[in-house]
């Protein structure tokens, strides 16, 4: 019988045939397709022919088709859709693939080839994306080592698989910490915490057999007890116990990791040419430098610590009196603030949400593209994953553009948190192809009959995820490799956090958060207390970001601190961190830059998108139309459909006239008065 995975597919739009294919399907397929790219790539390497874009590069996109078109399906649905053969055959492909990725960039015939195109590049007559694709591919290699040869190359690989040895070390050590400490609560504890706060507290005290309700280290119970207790001796122990996690000494403790991590950091870059971690890290970064990335934060900084440091002064008011002496310390801060925030912007969570219906919410994400990009979306009749999701043609003038699947709802099979995927990318190379689109959230399912409902927070991520689903349905490029979301880290989440501001015009929230049972539009009063709430205690919320950003940068930028403990005590003296607040994450629970490589010298990049996010929608404010059509027009000619085949910087700047600057998002946060 054949594997469905491999043949071709006559669903509508050549949709995956999910109701045809089973979990065992997947092993055989991924093998058969990798022995596909395999010989692929290995026809190319041996290729007798002199080197050609066709015959090198462009036939190295389509070495992987096969492979990509399985692996679509089966990274959809075991995100999305997981079960105990998905999870083990996840477990089985994650070496195997990246075995296969390795074997790619130490082909020496292959590099040779490409290396051989890429100095005759200026007599190949490439196409300005052509050129960008050969550099992408060369850069690629050369920054997994294909540069370098004899002890240095075996060092470079020792030293890549000691960093993803301390990487799950890390991980491990920090879940240790999680899991170990607890703080049980005496019937009195409880005092001032409201419902949800108590029944997750008894729920976490029988998980750990201890007899009544406990506060466990796990976010979603110590941060709202930290908001909620008055005791504040607890809160003090919890907050000590929560801040100490990776720094408890003994076996799991984390900063001899660290500081080993950020020497191998330093040790690889050397060998692969750059001065610093940072340099090597940022080079394939819109930001591009430390200095830029530096000189950001620091325009955020200053107004972000005046403003933390006048609603300290609030919050020190508040405590004494409550007849304590002495500073507002860390422990205090979110107590006195959720105090404030009930006082100053009573907002009933109860009474907002009918009012945010996922229909109507997903009808004003469509709307909003209608308007803005033309768009035209239809309910589609094809094979699913799950009964849950939903799917919508989506055409333009009458013209295909893509599929749209939406699976909005939690289950145990899913993984938390939400996603935009691209199970099919658009391209052209090899025929016109147009994108598959999967937003994957996790919102409450209601009983039966009932309309699903969603917090503010849902209904920004709903805008969130659709704003990446645009960036891969908007897509026009040639190359896989650059369509659509395969761009700079620190440019992704430009499109998505972007789309978020349309759910802040006024006239959208207007027509579409209506009553789920009186169909009347929400009050403007409720509305606008609303969209306040969103920007309320920033000055803290950044200061402990950037702090936490600062740190990370000063680690790699430089040599790799013998102590890193020490070099984080010097940045916060440096910057004069407000003492009442910590860093978002401190070194030896500093996941993201620890656990893996993905943030090191990144985590910056939360606020860099946010700069410009906030920059680009200016330019619609200041125009005065939120849905200006030349400038929607000029949105997607640059930064929506040129996937990354021009550099991000330079498509800003197509877009916006000049590169992004720090005004719009300081107004936003509320910081810019500060
Ligand atoms: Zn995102």
């Amino acid at each position: 019988m054949t594997n469905p995975l491999l043949t071709d597919w006559t669903t509508p739009h050549g949709l995956p045939p999910f109701d045809m294919i089973s979990d065992d399907d997947f092993a055989p397929a991924v093998d058969v397709a990798l022995d596909e790219a395999r010989s692929a790539i290995a026809a190319i390497a041996e290729n007798p022919d002199a080197p050609t874009f066709a015959n090198t590069i462009e036939a190295m996109e389509l070495a992987e088709v096969t492979l990509g078109k399985v692996l679509g399906v089966f990274y959809g649905v075991a995100g999305a859709d997981s079960n105990p053969a998905r999870e083990a055959l996840q477990r089985d492909f994650g070496p195997k693939l990246s075995a296969f990725g390795s074997e790619i960039t130490e082909n020496k015939a292959l590099f040779a080839r490409i290396e051989d195109l890429w100095t005759r590049r200026a007599d190949l007559d490439l196409s300005d994306e052509q050129s960008r694709v050969l550099m992408l591919t060369r850069r690629g290699f050369v920054r997994q080592g294909a540069l370098l040869v004899g002890d240095d190359a075996v060092r470079l690989r020792d030293v890549k698989s000691r960093l993803s040895v301390l990487g799950t070390q890390f991980t491990q050590n920090l879940l240790a910490d999680e899991r170990s400490w607890f703080m049980p609560l005496a019937e009195a504890d409880l005092e001032g915490l409201p419902d949800f706060v108590i029944a997750t507290a008894r729920a976490a005290g029988s998980e750990k057999d201890a007899g009544g309700p406990v506060v466990t280290l796990s976010r979603s119970l110590i941060v709202p007890f930290l908001q909620f207790s008055p005791m504040r001796d607890l809160r003090k122990r919890a907050y000590d116990a929560w801040v100490s996690r990776g720094e408890n000494g003994g076996e799991t403790d984390n900063r001899g990791i660290a500081a080993e991590t950020l020497a191998l950091r330093e040790e690889r870059a050397k060998l692969l040419g750059y001065e610093t971690f940072a340099d090597y890290k940022l080079e394939t970064e819109m930001a591009g430098t430390p200095d830029a990335v530096r000189d950001l934060l620091m325009q955020v900084w200053t107004p972000a610590k005046a403003a933390a440091e006048a609603d300290a002064k609030v919050l020190e008011r508040m405590l004494h009196a409550d007849g304590f002496d002495g500073p507002l310390e860390a422990w205090d801060w979110r107590y006195y603030s959720e105090k404030r925030r009930q006082a100053e912007h009573d907002l009933d969570e109860a009474a907002l949400k009918p009012y945010l219906q996922l229909d109507r919410m997903i009808e004003a994400q469509f709307a909003c593209a209608n308007r803005l990009f033309g768009l035209e979306f239809a309910p589609l009749e094809g094979p699913v994953y799950h009964p849950d999701v939903r799917l919508w043609e989506v055409t333009r003038d009458g013209e295909h553009v893509a599929v749209f699947i939406g699976d909005y709802f939690a289950r145990g099979s899913k993984r938390s948190g939400a996603w935009c995927m691209a199970m099919q990318s658009q391209h052209r190379l090899g025929g016109e192809v147009r994108p598959h689109v999967v937003n994957v959230c996790n919102f409450a399912k209601p009983e039966d009959g009932q309309p699903a409902l969603l917090s503010y927070d849902d209904a920004r991520t709903l805008f969130h995820e659709f704003g990446h689903a645009l960036h891969q349905m908007l897509s026009d490029v040639t190359y896989e490799s650059i369509s659509g979301t395969s761009v700079a880290r620190d440019f992704v989440e430009l499109p998505s956090q972007l789309y978020e501001h349309w759910l802040e015009v006024p006239e959208v929230l207007s027509e579409f958060a209506t009553h789920a049972e009186t169909g009347e539009a929400m009050p403007a009063d409720m509305l606008q207390r609303m969209l306040d709430v969103a920007t309320y205690d920033m000055g803290f919320q950044t200061v402990e970001y950037v702090s936490s950003a600062l740190v990370d940068l000063a680690f790699h930028d430089g040599p790799a601190p013998r102590d890193p403990m020490q070099k984080q005590a010097e940045v916060l003296e440096g910057i004069g961190m407000p003492h009442a607040i910590r860093m978002r994450h401190a070194t030896p629970h500093f996941a993201h830059v620890f656990a893996g490589d993905g943030y090191s010298s990144g985590y910056y990049s939360y606020m860099w998108s946010e700069v410009m996010d906030a920059d680009a929608f200016a330019a619609f404010e200041e125009i005065g139309d939120p849905f200006d059509p030349a400038l929607a027009k000029k949105l997607e000619d640059t930064v929506l459909s040129s996937g990354g085949s021009v550099d991000a910087k330079e498509l800003y700047k197509q877009f916006r006239g000049r590169l992004p600057g720090v005004d719009a998002l300081l107004k936003g946060r509320g910081l810019d008065a500060a």
